[in-house]
């Protein structure tokens, strides 16, 4: 089933302890595309100024990514993004994120695109999240993404977005910014208060929670000796979870839960490199191989 996401398409910088790459192509929505690639055709719609660098453009040109949501719109500038990472990879700054085209009127979705059965809403502005979904015809399964930044200044708007959706992919600081609650279950349980019907909490290199009210799933990250640049794991576990439910066309809680490992999965490919450039270099069976791996990896007597 097709599956549609919005959320930025930017030109991000990041520094880790080691190395640091300039100018290289990110924002959710990237992330989130090469990942779900894998397992399901993406419907792709975002912004882009007139300066998105054409090797981008090519690069997001893949078979599984339908790109015609991509509006490149004349006189504004790409959503840029700097980011820093501590010596502690779990741990990063925002040096800077220039909002740019993501702060002008939201992209349309093209009408071929309204039908979509499920939906992503990545990293974006929350007033962006929710005019999306009063765009769509009747969505089936509508996931959305948030951060710190829209937690802190746009939280009306956020909470708007939170009330119409079924599910939320949050990371572990963001859930504790947004509910006030320390204590991580507790945090996803106040999450379901506010609206969706399931609360993923992602852990970093401690992997990943599913609340619902009433199941509970909890997993380890995927353990890869390689960690290069841990940007857009969020957005890849994203991908990898959405794409198993689009490809199978299903959303209840054991589909659900299979999701979450495939996230994990992919997730794990994207921090081996800088950019997309693992994710997307990656197919359908090197992730398939590392969830035969992650399975293997948690079975005992
Ligand atoms: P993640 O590491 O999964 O949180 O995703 C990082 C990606 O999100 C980077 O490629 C950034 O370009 C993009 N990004 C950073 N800040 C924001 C923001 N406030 N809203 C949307 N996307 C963002």
């Amino acid at each position: 089933m097709s599956l549609l996401v919005t959320g930025t398409i930017g030109i991000d910088t990041v520094e880790t302890a080691r190395d640091k790459a300039e100018n290289v192509l990110g924002g959710s929505a990237a992330y989130f595309a090469f990942a779900a690639r894998l397992l399901a055709p993406v419907r792709l719609v975002g912004a882009v100024g007139d300066d998105f660098p054409t090797a981008f453009r090519d690069a997001l040109n893949d078979p599984s990514i339908d790109t015609s949501g991509l509006e490149t719109r004349a006189g504004s500038k790409t959503f840029r993004w700097h980011g820093k990472y501590l010596e502690d990879m779990n741990q990063r700054e925002s040096i800077s994120t220039d909002l740019n085209v993501v702060a002008e009127a939201p992209p349309a979705i093209p009408e071929s695109f309204r039908d979509s059965p499920f939906v992503f809403l990545a990293n974006t502005h929350p007033a962006v999240q929710y005019g999306f979904i009063d765009q769509l015809d009747s969505p089936g399964f509508v996931v959305c993404d948030t951060m710190d930044l829209w937690i802190n200044e746009f939280r009306d708007d956020l909470l708007k977005t939170l009330s119409r959706v079924h599910g939320v992919v949050l990371n572990d600081g963001e859930a504790r910014m947004l509910t006030g609650k320390d204590d991580l279950f507790r945090a996803a349980q106040a999450v379901l208060d506010l609206g969706p019907t399931l609360a993923v909490i992602k852990k970093g290199e401690h992997g990943a929670m599913l609340v619902t009210r009433d199941d509970l799933l909890v997993l380890p990250a995927f353990p890869t000796s390689s960690v290069v640049d841990p940007t857009g794991a969020g957005d890849s576990f994203a991908g990898g979870m959405m794409g198993h439910l689009a490809a199978t066309n299903r959303t209840d809680i054991a589909a659900v839960r299979s999701a979450i490992a495939w996230g994990t999965c992919a997730a794990s490919l994207t921090i081996e490199a800088f950019s997309v450039d693992a994710i997307r270099a990656a197919d359908r069976e090197a992730l398939a191989r590392r969830l035969a791996r992650f399975r293997s990896s948690l079975a005992f007597d």
